[in-house]
Order: structure tokens, then C-alpha cells, then sequence
């Protein structure tokens, strides 16, 4: 299994370069990923911190299960094809790609299998004795693809490694690389600035900007519920049009925009408006430029500049009102020329809006539902709805976190129509649905929420479900729900997050410890001794008998020091503390405004987990002290 995980993953180069910023993904075993955005967004930068030719400044990357920030390049199962894919020139083919299998010591037999038969898979068996000057570009490409192959890797990573072909022969070898994932069923994470290999190659795509995540989704949600302004341009060719433009309510919901011209949703497109607080303000309207039509009447425009395709023609026209072109997509029409006069009709149904200040989306798909809450006596309540917060999820809150919990977030993608262990099940009225590409959208209403709760499943799940035997499918429904219907929805609890007020996130990943150890109290010249493992902590008197005791620390309470060399290095101040026990850390995790730490400390037997400032970071320094105050910890009489 090469299933990735990768938790708050930030890199920082040395001169503070902060290259990539809290970085979350889960990607499947067998996916094809792809990371892609403009130069400088970070891509690279992540997939070298998974293949550990990059340090990881803070946050967790596991590959099958198994944390590897600390494992060595060598170790972690991957193979990596990049760009600039050097081959030796004195080398044949065959002994560039059997290279790396010899440098392990990989015996000759299997070196030969295995180079004939990644040639085989490339379709370069008649190439294996020529030398690489005797290679096209694309040939050349191909034995750099063989030398990952060889290696049997559970995950591939690919940087950019079509950017030094010509235009015709990297379409053909993006058809040849998808093929090759399908052939050798393993992960794919693929590096690219360049948007049509994004859309053509991807199961789902990771559009970054900046060092930050800007969406995640299958190359058909992304083009048509783009959650901001970036992702809306990035993707498609001709851009994105976007103008600025008044949301009204005159009757129906419409816009108006550069000299009083103005357009109408559909009633069931109205119903997506996030907030009705926009109608009367400022927002930015988009639509693709195959998304406007050439009509009898409508907006009326000017030809300013045509480009005939052949297959299409793309029209640049000026609107009154309006300083950009309107930019217009259309089946090939020589009829269209310079200064010729036209109207225009936007289809609606495929419009976007967006917020003018923070440029997210305002209408469409949602990405997550955010539901008011409070928990009570171990229940989520929504609503007035309650439901039993499972052990799983309770082990993994402070009490003083579990308090504050105001709002949890539920992923539209992350919405069952089939039970699963420990979920929240919600019964529903459909409103509307939107279908896409891909993925159907249902708007529904239900007791848990105010509003609509928004959520996506794949087509393909009708499809298998159809397919499957009669019984197996547990009552879920097999043909698509239609407005009106009422359906039961299920959402694991592991898939939701629980927020503060401000936003913060509130439950740990990890599993929260007792921190309770053994430990024998005695009183020495008036002080209360107490020895808990190897550690020896000394107290004014505590008015403690002497015995044998459990201590349990409290999370929150436990204070700790700088390593006196960390502290000097990063210019932050060492006090020195009495009751200071050594601490190693097995991991971190963010937790409201700090950072909640992992750590293994002699005497106990579980791990301790103490609650830290989240400027201490484990990654920065693993072994660390832990400060028992008096008041970090209560003892327990056995
Ligand atoms: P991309 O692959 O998306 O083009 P990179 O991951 O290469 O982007 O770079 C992200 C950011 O980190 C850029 O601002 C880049 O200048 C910076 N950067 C990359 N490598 C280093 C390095 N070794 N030292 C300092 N800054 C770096």
C-alpha cells in the first residue's frame, strides 16, 4: 500500500523563505495527483520534501502508514523522475536504467528482468544497446521513465519531467505517462505549471498559490465550481472572464455590470447564493468565454479582435461599460470579423461569483458545511439534534478544548449515503440537485441545520451501486435522489472537524494519553520527594503522606524550557527551571492557538501529551525538558 498522508506540512528555507504553508493531503493508494500552479508556488518544494531530498520544517508525512520525516531518501520506496533527466552518455540504454539496481546490489538475473521489462512496458526493447546520443528527446524521456520503473517503486514522483520536450511530443508522452499509471497500478504525484497536463492527466488535481493549497478536486469540479478567483483564471484557456458588478433582487436574483447591461440566474441558481447579505453589493461576476453565445438580442458588443482555430473561434469584443474584453468562445464562424457588431447571451446556469475582497466563491458547491454546535454531556448537539460523540472521538479532546467547541465542519466531499462506523446520521429532504461533470451536488434541508447542508458524490457511486448485487447495498439509494425525496445521510465522525469560535481547529489527530505514571512520594528535610521513573522532582512541602502513588499530569499544566544551545541559536530566552524532566518526542499537533506534543518521558508507560506554545515545535527540537509544577500534575493514593 502507498497510500500518502500529509499533515501541516510547512517549509521554511533558511532566510525565512516560507515555501510552502500548512499542507494537507491525503492521497490514495494508486492515485494519480497532480500539484500544479505558477513558478514559485511551492510544487516542487513538496514533492521533494516526500521523496526527503527537502527537510521538512514542521508537520507529519506518512507513505503506507509509517511516518517517514526522518527516514532517509533511500528508504522511503519512491523513485523520482525529474526534468532534467541526465543520462550517461558513455552508458547503452540497458546499463542506464539497470545503473541504480547495480548501485544497490541487486543481483544481475533480476536487473535484467527487470530492465527488459520496464523496456517492454515503454515500448523501447529495440533501443536497450544504443547510446543516449542516438535517442529522440521523447526516446531519452522514456529511459529516464525506465530507470524509475526498474527500481519497483511504491509511489512515483514526477517533476515537470515533460517541460524539455517539444509541443506535439508532450502531448504524446502525457498520453503514454497516464497509460503507464494504469499499467503499473502505483501512485503517481505529478509536478506541473502547466494547466492542460493538469486537467489531462490527473484524478484529482492540488492547485497551489503561493505556498498554500488553493483546491483539491477532479479536473472537472475544479473547472466548473472553481472555489476563488485564482483557481477560476488558472484552469481553462481562454481565461476565465471577470468583471466587477451589482448582485440585485429585482423579482429574480441578476447582475448589472458596465453600462446598465444586465443578466438573470435560473431560479435553482439563485438558491446557490451563500448569503443573501450580497444582494445590493459589490461582487465579481465570472463566466467562461464557451459560456457565452452569439444571439438575436442580448448584450450588445464590438468586435475588437477574432483568432479563427479552425475548430473554434475566439472572439475579443468590447462592451460599453466594461475596460476588458469580453472574451467568447464559439464554434468556428468566418462570418466574424473586426468591428462587426453582435449581441451576447451568458449562460447563466454556468456564471460564478465571488466575494470582491476575499475573491472566494460565493455562489456554487460549497467545499465544506460549517454547522453551529455545542457538546454536552458527551453529545454534538446541532440544533437541538443530539448525538452520541463516540469514544474514538472523545479520546482525541482536551476537556479544556472540548468546552469551546462552537462549530464543526463537515467536507462536501466527505457525505455517505451508506452508514460506516461511528458517523452522525442525518435524515434529509432533498431541495435541489446540480449535476456536474463528475460528481452530483445535493442542496437538502434537514432538522441539524439551518440552511442547506451542501454535499457531492461521484456518478460513479450510482453506477456501482446499480451494479451491485440485490441486499448488499444496505437500503442506500441506487438511482440519484431527485428534489423532494427524502434520503439518510451518514458522516463519520473521524472525517469532521471541530472549531472554536475564531476557527481554530479543536480535536487532535492523536489520541489524547492519561499522562498517569507510579511514582513513591517520601519527605526529605522537610521537602516532598517524588520519584517517577528515572526522575527525581523535589518540592517545598506538598503536605503529602509518603507512599506509593499515581501521578497524572494535566495537559495544560505541564510548562517547559529551551535547550540553553536551541534557545542561544534561535535567540529566545533560556530560564532555567527547577523539576525539568528529559522528554522525546514522538510528534505534534496544533491544536486551537497551541501545540499539543507527543512525547515519551521515563516513568510513564503511554505517552505524555502535554499542551505547549505553538511556537515550540518538535521538528525544531526533539528532545526537550518538561517542567512538573506543583500544580502540573495531582497525585492519586494507591
Ligand atoms: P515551484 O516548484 O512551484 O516552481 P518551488 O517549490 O521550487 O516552486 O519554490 C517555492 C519557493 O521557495 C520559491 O519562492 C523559491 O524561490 C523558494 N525556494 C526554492 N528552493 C529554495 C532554496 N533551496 N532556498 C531558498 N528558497 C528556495
Amino acid at each position: 500500500m502507498a497510500d500518502l498522508l500529509l499533515e501541516n506540512i510547512y517549509k521554511v528555507y533558511e532566510g525565512g523563505v516560507r515555501a510552502v504553508s500548512d499542507f494537507n493531503l491525503k492521497i490514495a493508494d494508486k492515485e494519480f495527483v497532480v500539484f500544479v500552479g505558477p513558478s514559485g508556488c511551492g510544487k516542487s518544494t513538496t514533492l521533494r520534501m516526500i521523496a526527503g531530498l527537502e527537510e521538512i520544517t514542521a508537520g507529519s508525512l506518512y507513505i503506507g502508514g509509517s511516518k517517514m520525516n526522518d527516514v532517509e531518501p533511500k528508504d522511503r520506496n519512491i523513485a523520482m523522475v525529474f526534468q532534467n533527466y541526465a543520462l550517461y552518455p558513455h552508458m547503452t540504454v540497458f546499463q542506464n536504467m539497470a545503473f541504480g539496481l547495480k548501485l544497490r546490489k541487486v543481483n544481475s538475473k533480476e536487473i535484467e528482468k527487470r530492465v527488459n521489462n520496464a523496456a517492454q512496458i515503454l515500448g523501447i526493447t529495440d533501443l536497450l544497446a544504443r547510446k543516449p546520443k542516438a535517442l529522440s528527446g521523447g526516446q531519452r524521456q522514456r529511459v529516464a521513465l525506465g530507470r524509475a520503473i526498474v527500481r519497483e517503486p511504491n509511489v512515483f514522483l514526477l517533476d515537470e519531467p515533460l517541460s524539455n520536450l517539444d509541443a506535439k511530443l508532450r502531448v504524446q508522452m502525457r498520453a503514454e505517462i497516464t497509460k503507464l499509471h494504469k499499467r503499473l497500478a502505483t501512485t503517481f504525484i505529478y509536478v506541473t505549471h502547466d494547466q492542460t497536463e493538469a486537467m489531462t492527466m490527473g484524478d484529482r488535481i492540488v492547485v497551489m498559490k503561493d505556498g498554500f493549497i488553493q483546491q483539491v478536486d477532479s479536473p472537472a469540479t475544479l473547472y466548473e465550481q472553481p472555489r476563488n478567483v485564482f483557481v477560476a483564471t488558472f484552469l481553462g484557456s481562454p481565461q476565465m472572464n471577470i468583471y466587477e458588478a451589482n448582485l440585485l433582487e429585482i423579482g429574480s436574483l441578476g447582475i448589472s455590470f458596465g453600462e446598465n447591461h444586465t443578466a438573470k440566474f435560473s431560479k435553482t441558481k439563485a438558491k446557490q447564493l451563500s448569503d443573501k447579505q450580497y444582494i445590493g453589493q459589490k461582487v465579481l461576476f465570472g463566466i467562461r468565454p464557451e459560456n457565452i453565445k452569439l444571439a438575436a438580442s442580448g448584450i450588445k458588443a464590438t468586435v475588437d479582435v477574432v483568432e479563427h482555430l479552425g475548430s473554434e473561434t475566439i472572439i475579443y469584443a468590447s462592451v460599453s461599460g466594461l475596460e476588458k474584453n469580453v472574451i467568447v468562445k464559439i464554434p468556428t464562424d468566418y462570418d466574424i470579423v473586426e468591428g462587426k457588431e453582435l449581441y451576447l447571451a451568458f449562460d447563466m446556469d454556468k456564471a460564478h461569483l465571488f466575494d470582491v475582497v476575499t475573491q472566494q466563491s460565493i455562489m456554487g458547491v460549497p467545499d465544506v458545511n460549517r454547522v453551529p454546535c455545542t457538546i454536552e454531556n458527551n453529545e454534538l448537539v446541532l440544533n437541538g439534534t443530539r448525538f452520541d460523540l463516540p469514544e474514538s472521538i472523545r479520546e482525541k479532546f482536551f476537556d479544556f478544548t472540548l468546552r469551546d467547541v462552537s462549530e464543526i465542519r463537515i467536507p462536501a466531499t466527505e457525505v455517505r449515503l451508506d452508514p460506516t462506523p461511528d458517523c452522525i446520521h442525518i435524515k434529509a429532504k432533498v431541495d435541489f440537485t446540480v449535476q456536474g461533470n463528475d460528481c452530483i451536488a445535493f442542496y437538502v434541508n434537514s432538522d441539524a441545520k439551518d440552511g442547506y447542508f451542501v454535499f457531492r458524490i461521484k456518478t460513479s457511486y450510482f453506477e456501482k451501486k446499480a451494479a451491485l448485487d440485490e441486499g448488499s447495498d444496505k437500503g442506500a439509494p441506487e438511482v440519484i435522489p431527485t428534489a423532494g425525496e427524502e434520503i439518510d445521510l451518514y458522516v463519520p465522525f473521524k472525517e469532521i472537524t471541530f472549531n472554536s469560535a475564531v476557527g481554530l481547529r479543536l480535536n487532535s489527530r492523536e489520541k489524547i494519553s492519561d499522562n498517569t505514571a507510579d511514582c513513591v512520594v517520601k519527605t526529605e528535610k522537610g521537602k516532598t520527594v517524588i520519584k517517577v521513573g528515572k526522575n527525581k522532582l523535589v518540592y517545598d512541602d506538598l503536605g503529602v503522606e509518603d507512599g506509593a502513588y499515581t501521578m497524572k499530569l494535566i495537559s495544560d499544566k505541564i510548562g517547559f524550557v529551551y535547550d540553553k544551545k536551541y534557545a542561544k541559536k534561535n535567540k529566545v530566552e533560556y530560564v532555567p527551571a527547577d523539576n525539568a524532566v528529559k522528554a522525546k518526542a514522538y510528534d505534534e499537533d496544533k491544536i486551537g492557538d497551541k501545540n499539543a506534543v507527543f512525547c515519551a518521558v521515563s516513568g510513564f508507560e503511554n505517552y505524555v501529551t502535554a499542551v505547549l506554545p505553538a511556537a515550540f515545535s518538535v521538528y525544531k527540537m526533539p528532545v526537550f525538558k518538561l517542567v512538573f509544577n506543583k500544580d502540573s500534575f495531582v497525585l492519586i493514593k494507591k
